[in-house]
């Protein structure tokens, strides 16, 4: 069983490499942590969303993005099989 470090480790390449939850941009994707230092609250991102800072202060809409981004890793769908997107 892997330590809780090399777990996180793990998600946060499972999260790199599924779509943009923003805009369903192909990844890999970038991990953005929504609480800073909770590596397990990591929603993946292209680098064009990253850079949107007004729609990341929005806790709500990072909150869908963390809902899609672990749907996506948990069920193994892309977006045309979940057509699920935080906006
Ligand atoms: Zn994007």
């Amino acid at each position: 069983m892997l330590p809780e470090i090399d777990k996180e480790a793990e998600h946060v390449e499972r999260v790199k490499s599924v779509e943009c939850a923003r805009c369903n941009a192909p990844g890999p994707s970038l991990a953005y942590e929504t609480i800073t230092g909770q590596r397990f609250s990591c929603v993946a991102l292209c680098k064009k969303c990253l850079c949107d800072d007004a729609w990341l202060a929005n806790r709500i809409i990072a909150a869908k993005a963390l809902q899609t981004t672990v749907h996506r890793i948990v069920c193994g769908k892309t977006h045309s099989q979940t057509n699920r997107t935080a906006r």
